[in-house]
């Protein structure tokens, strides 16, 4: 696509105007609104000083606001900075420090955090539950007490805070104002940090407006200003992002706003406004397919639900497509493409345990990891590389991992260890950070995992090297059990489907395995957990 995500919005305010953009506990929006009140929000930007090129941080839950913001911003030509608004104080600052965003929008909860920021001089507080019909608000036992006091501490003590309305005060941005082109940066958008330190992954108007012309093309079937998405994906993930601030605006869709993924509050909207499309990753499919079963309750109207982020397993593929009668397909991304690369067809000729085919335009090669310029042979494993219009131009600020991730040619180096099958299905086998090396031997932490999990009452395995005097490591594993499991019993159990070097040496019961902000296993905590043990 040529035009910017500020004429994706405008396409959508024309084309489906006095539909419903958002709904949020109720409360709706339309189109037509939505493009109002971003055109103000530009305004009462500006006049804070923002202006093209300036980085915006925005720390915001889901809600009608945060859609708001984001095209806000992105209509000055300013960059929208994404974060998790229940990230530590050292973890924000980590970002801003990386970003240096002086002007934030966040949740009033955290904003007095957040105007101590390193940089930040001045932030625009978001009441959330402003936009709430007053019933819910108090059905939901909200904690309002708390968001007013953290409200009324932050216009005490702080020169620079503006409550979010006060923003929108000031009229709308002139038309003739300049507006950013496809070739702007429009996000920097941080990496989960599973394997390191998060790093801004750097996405231009192309390349998100790229990946949500890709899922338009990819699903069949889906018709413009009649779709009901959920966001039950945090929008400040780069899988959130594009799936519901961007791709669903572009269809026209009714956009249904969780501010967190809460089986209650999904299966309470659900009753008003059944969704069609239900992007989300395999732990929340699991809980909202267990739920509606047990309850009755009907969600055949959800056609269509995109897994994604992580492996999703036989078991929840199955529960979901029997408790909706719709399709659940597996996809794959990773934030440096906007995100979404491979896809399974949506339809029943989707594949269980891959993760699909390439998207339109985009090109995929398996190579050798150590020598990226060497193809392997087909059908062999090896590291996945992509190019296609979604893929990012560098991370921020970070021109040494830049050169090292994306190769001359643009190919994106997306460090995960990856086999095609004769009908070029890609099947996920393993991270190359992840992989240990066990006496001269590679080990696929995901094999071990996997043989772990079909014991009689281990639930879930994460398994990591951790170092030994010889310059090696030993396999570990941390596992989390339904009743009592017998440890040796376990360990006799990998020996008999297992090469003696993949057998974990160790085998320590946790109460939980540490999860990212979307849910997936944080094998790099682990293997910190066990090593300070
Ligand atoms: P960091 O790059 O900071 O270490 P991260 O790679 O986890 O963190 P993301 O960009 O959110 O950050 O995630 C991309 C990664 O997620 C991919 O490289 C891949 O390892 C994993 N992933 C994505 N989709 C799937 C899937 N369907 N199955 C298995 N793994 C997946
Ligand atoms: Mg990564």
């Amino acid at each position: 696509p040529d035009g910017s995500l500020i004429d994706l919005l405008g396409d959508a305010v024309q084309r489906f105007g006095d539909r419903v953009a958002l709904e949020f506990f109720g409360a709706e929006t339309t189109y037509a609104e939505l493009g109002r009140r971003v055109a103000r929000a530009a305004e009462g930007l500006r006049r804070l000083g923002v202006g093209a090129g300036d980085r915006v941080a925005i720390v915001l839950p889901n809600c009608p606001e945060h859609i708001v913001a984001f095209y806000a911003v992105l209509r000055l030509g300013a960059v929208v900075v994404e974060h998790n608004p229940l990230y530590t104080r050292g973890e924000l600052e980590h970002q801003f420090r990386d970003h240096g965003a002086t002007v934030a929008i966040a949740w009033d909860k955290v904003a007095p955090l957040v105007r101590e920021m390193p940089g930040v001089r001045h932030v625009v507080a978001v009441d959330m539950t402003a936009s709430m019909p007053l019933g819910k608000r108090l059905a939901l036992r909200l904690p309002i007490a708390k968001a007013r006091a953290a409200r009324a501490q932050l216009t005490a003590r702080a020169p620079g805070a503006t409550p979010w309305p006060r923003l929108l005060d000031q009229g709308a941005v002139f038309e003739s104002h300049a507006r950013p082109t496809a070739d702007d940066l429009a996000v920097i958008q941080y990496t989960s940090g599973t394997t390191g330190s998060p790093k801004g992954a750097m996405l231009t108007h192309r390349n998100l407006g790229a990946n949500a012309a890709q899922g338009r093309a990819w699903v069949p079937g889906l018709v413009a200003g009649r779709e009901v998405v959920y966001a039950v994906l945090p929008m400040f993930h780069a899988y959130g992002l594009t799936l519901c601030l961007t791709f669903a605006m572009s269809i026209g869709a009714r956009l249904v706003l969780f501010p967190k993924p809460d089986v209650e509050l999904v299966l309470a909207a659900a009753r008003k406004h059944p969704p069609t499309f239900l992007p989300a990753v395999p732990p929340i499919y699991d809980r909202l397919a267990r739920a509606a079963v047990e309850r009755g309750i009907d969600l055949s109207s959800a056609r269509f639900a995109i897994s994604g982020a992580m492996p999703l397993t036989t078991e929840i593929l199955e529960r979901w497509e029997a408790a909706t009668g719709g399709l659940l397909v597996e996809g794959y991304g990773m934030t440096e493409a906007s995100p979404v690369v491979l896809g399974n067809p949506v339809g029943r000729s989707r594949r269980p345990g891959a993760v699909g085919v390439p998207f339109p335009s985009t090109e995929i090669r398996v190579v050798d990891p150590e020598e990226p310029s060497r193809d392997r042979a087909p059908g062999e494993a090896g590291e996945l590389l992509v190019r296609g219009p979604q893929v990012f131009g560098g991370y921020w600020g970070k021109p040494d991992e830049t050169a090292a991730t994306l190769l001359p040619g643009g190919w994106l180096r997306t460090g995960d260890i990856v086999e095609v099958d004769a009908d070029g299905f890609v099947t996920i086998v393993d991270r190359i950070k992840e992989i240990i090396i066990s006496g001269g031997f590679n080990v696929m932490p995901s094999e071990v995992e996997a043989t772990l999990v079909r014991f009689e009452g281990v639930t879930d395995a994460a398994v990591v090297g951790l170092p030994r005097d010889d310059g090696s490591e030993q396999v570990v594993a941390a596992v989390t059990v339904d009743g009592d499991v017998d440890l040796e019993a376990l360990r006799e159990h990998c020996r008999g489907s297992l090469a003696a070097y993949k057998v974990p040496r160790r085998i320590e019961v946790v109460d939980e395995l540490p999860r990212s902000q979307i849910g997936k296993v944080l094998r790099r905590e682990v293997r910190e957990r066990l090593l300070a043990d």
